[in-house]
């Protein structure tokens, strides 16, 4: 019981390259495209929403992609993050599994999100853009770029989805504080918002509609940008940070994972933590990577792989992944940033061709699971990262049963300190699981543009 609890690493210590799956996969990504024409998309085309390092970085089959010294600067803030083995949680489940945490809600932010807030803030500064616009769901996505763009000193738009905008007003006030401008979506201030109001007066809103005002806003304005929070390549690149870091924290204590869990909304915490080991995988090291998602946005579990647009309003490209289709509307549980209706074309692929597993819970089991880890470990977890905490007690219970002593490593993608209203009505017994019907998950995907 002496054994080291806590492994950090130092400063200098931190991984100066990020990883680029892209050069290691074994099938490569069908190619994006353009949602007019249905051609494969030029780096033309992104030039009006995206700067030229990141559309770069989103095409690369280069393996380490240096982390530019003003991106090292602001990450030495709070990175490198701990890595945490879970010996209470482990005592309570009485499992002879290890578990280990990585905790990313220390960052100014508290969740893994600033990772690529700051790249992003970065190479839009050096490119000249004066303006970032972007979606936010639960809210986390926002207040990391929002806290990106004044680190640059660079103006940030947020449209925040309705329901959290309503549910959620402290963190609307983090983003302001921040300065950035927060506007609630649908909003009748772009044409995408106006329509959908037309049809639906009173929208609680979606990722996709929030997207589509942000990108409309990005497209019709020269000196504007917009930045994605998840699911894109280069979004993905920036988070491997995290589980190079983990394996350079494991490698010290002679540790090695048998199965490495995320929660999954667009796959971006996820990925970071898994595609590291993923490369291992591509040379034959027995390692599983598990994806946790919601019952009530079963993108992998229940969607098809296909074509689609990445928002409502069809103004991004075309991604082939995994999709419950643009049209679908995932009902208003709590895990804000896993109500998303795709999911990242990397995991797809990966998915696809059998490297990653995936599992969906019920918003219920993964409150409770929440609440033994905050009784046990002492964090409480965002409703997002619930889910992989969910997703390490399966694992070690199963060790339990089978009497193995195996490695579980999972992302705590971040803290829930915003999130007292969703505990407070898991307390009250309010909460409710939900599960979307097949019919309606086949109606949507009907909807999917034949490619
Ligand atoms: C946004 C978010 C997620 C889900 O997004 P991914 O891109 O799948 O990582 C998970 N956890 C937290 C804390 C988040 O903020």
């Amino acid at each position: 019981m002496n054994e080291t609890r806590k492994h950090i690493l130092a400063e200098s210590e931190i991984p100066r390259q990020w990883y680029n799956i892209q050069a290691d996969m074994p099938n490569k990504l069908a190619p994006s495209l353009h949602p007019g024409t249905k051609q494969p998309i030029t780096a033309e085309d992104l030039s009006s929403i995206f700067p030229l390092e990141l559309i770069k970085q989103e095409v690369s089959q280069e393996r380490w992609i240096d982390i530019p010294d003003e991106v090292m600067e602001k990450y030495r803030i709070w990175r490198p993050t701990p890595l945490i083995r879970a010996v209470a949680l482990e005592r309570a489940l009485d499992t002879p599994a290890k578990i280990y945490y990585k905790y990313e809600g220390t960052s100014p932010a508290g969740s893994h999100k600033v990772n690529t807030a700051i790249p992003q803030a970065y190479y839009n500064k050096i490119a000249g853009i004066k303006n970032l616009t972007t979606e936010t769901g639960a809210g986390q996505w926002g207040s990391s770029l929002s806290l990106a763009c004044s680190f640059y000193d660079m103006a940030c738009t947020v449209y925040m989805v309705k329901v959290s905008y309503q549910q959620k007003p402290y963190r609307r006030s983090f983003m302001q504080i921040y300065g950035a401008d927060v506007i609630p979506s649908p909003s009748e201030k772009t044409e995408a918002g106006r329509n959908l109001l037309a049809i639906d007066p009173n929208s609680n809103g979606s990722l996709g509609i929030a997207i589509s005002e942000a990108v409309e806003v990005a497209m019709s304005n020269r000196d504007t940008n917009y930045a994605l929070g998840s699911v894109m390549n280069h979004v993905i690149l920036h988070q491997t940070i995290i589980g190079l870091e983990v394996k350079k924290q494991l490698e010290k204590i002679g540790d090695y994972p048998d199965v490495v869990v995320g929660a999954c909304g667009g796959g971006s915490n996820f990925s970071g933590i898994a595609f590291p080991f993923l490369q291992d995988k591509f040379m034959g090291t027995k390692v599983r990577a598990v994806a946790v998602e919601p019952t009530a946005c079963p993108t992998l579990t229940r969607g098809v792989f296909a074509y689609d647009y990445g928002d409502l309003g069809k103004l991004t490209p075309l991604s082939k992944m995994y999709t419950l289709g643009s049209s679908f509307m995932p009902s208003g549980i709590h895990a804000g940033g896993l109500r998303y209706h795709g999911e990242s074309p990397l995991v797809s692929q990966l998915y696809h061709d059998g490297f990653i597993e995936a599992q969906a819970f019920n918003q219920r089991e993964t409150f409770e699971a929440a609440i033994l880890f905050s009784k046990t470990e002492g964090i409480v977890p965002a409703p997002e990262a619930a889910h992989a905490i969910r997703g390490a007690i399966v694992e070690a219970l199963k060790a339990k049963e089978s009497g193995e002593s195996k490695t579980i490593l999972f992302c705590l993608s971040g803290h829930g300190h915003f999130d007292m209203g969703a505990y407070d009505q898991y307390l009250a017994g309010n909460l409710v699981d939900v599960r979307c019907d097949e019919e309606e998950i086949q109606r949507n995907i009907a909807k999917l543009p034949q490619i």
